[in-house]
């Protein structure tokens, strides 16, 4: 992995490019940003960087040190991850920084930078980021910290002050596609719709690109939402079973049936198969668009919205669904 290889971050891919080219390395940065959008990547190709032989602006993958971080046995660098404590709850302890702390006043091994990598780092106790603070108030030669957190608000502001922050951000679509066609080996089709659903987050594409239960589980999802259409009133409300029974994936359901009428709507309007974003249902939606009218597609989109909003505002479950059910079956 190279630092370009990180998808649809490239102001964060600059920033540390430059740091290196300027040899400006901070003693600490704090990466937030949401889950599976690549901090964890980007903090393992800067440790490798800082450590590889070549000294260039990403690790060579050759040299002793780059192989040995690539099977996870570099003794410079240090992933930290939140420890069980009793019951089910992780956390990181005063006591987890107190020994990361002494293995810091030993020199590196190999004459490079100990980079200590701390995952999930909204886990450490308030203590534990009092003593870390300790350890950024006076940090010791060439070492590295990187927090990793997605959210950002739960670290200390006077930690946040002594680290270079950098924000990662949800990715554009577009990029998510293109590396799912490019280095997932993913077909054009199936690119478009996984980007689609995966809210910005490459992770959540390759899961779902990985998974043969969510792929059957959209053909479902799109095959629900258009026999809608097609029944009476009670057998439209008798398939609220189908939500219940799915209530943990309700936001992707939702999701994929916003999809579902959003590309009929475009299809209507545009006639372009190549906005569509189920692109391999381009036949289906061609054939299912003209038994709806622009304004009912809209009105569905703007219902299933709405439902969504009502379900993580923690209203009546069933009833929120019935109401959607009813309005795509009116549409
Ligand atoms: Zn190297």
């Amino acid at each position: 992995m190279v630092l370009d290889d990180i998808v649809g971050q490239k102001n964060i891919v600059r920033d540390i490019k430059n740091s290196l080219l300027n040899k400006r390395i901070a003693h600490a940065y704090l990466f937030c940003g949401p889950d599976g959008v690549g901090k964890s990547i980007a903090a393992s190709i800067l440790a490798m960087t800082l450590n590889c032989k070549a000294k260039g602006l990403d690790p060579c993958g050759r040299c002793p040190s780059c192989i040995r971080a690539q099977s996870g046995n570099h003794p410079d660098i240090i992933h930290f991850r939140a420890k069980n404590r009793s019951g089910s709850k992780q956390s990181i302890s005063v006591d987890d920084i107190r020994d990361l702390q002494a293995d810091m006043q030993k020199k590196p091994y190999e004459n490079g930078v100990k980079v200590y990598i701390i995952h999930d780092a909204e886990k450490m106790t308030e203590q534990a980021q009092n003593a870390l603070l300790k350890v950024l108030e006076e940090p010791p030669e060439k070492m590295v910290i990187i927090l990793l957190t997605y959210n950002m608000y739960s670290i200390l502001s006077t930690i946040i002050s002594r680290c270079r922050v950098m924000k990662f951000t949800r990715a554009p679509e577009r990029d998510i596609e293109a590396y799912l066609i490019d280095k997932a080996g993913v077909s054009a089709e199936q690119a478009r719709y996984l980007a689609a659903l995966s809210d910005g987050i490459l992770k959540n594409a390759l899961d779902f690109m990985d998974s043969d239960d969510l792929k059957a589980a959209r053909n479902e999802i799109i095959e629900l939402s258009r026999n809608i259409k097609y029944c009476d009133k009670i057998d439209a409300l008798y398939s609220v079973e189908y939500f219940i029974n799915n209530k943990d994936g309700i936001d992707k359901i939702l999701d994929i049936m916003m999809s579902f009428y959003r590309d009929m709507m475009i299809f209507k309007e545009c006639a372009d198969k190549r906005l569509l974003i189920n692109l391999d249902k381009a036949g289906m939606i061609q054939d299912e668009c003209p038994k709806y009218t622009v304004g009912s597609l809209y009105n569905i989109i703007k219902s299933i919205k709405e439902t969504a909003r009502k379900i993580r505002l923690n209203v009546n479950y069933q009833l929120a669904i019935e109401s959607m059910l009813l309005n795509i079956w009116e549409g």
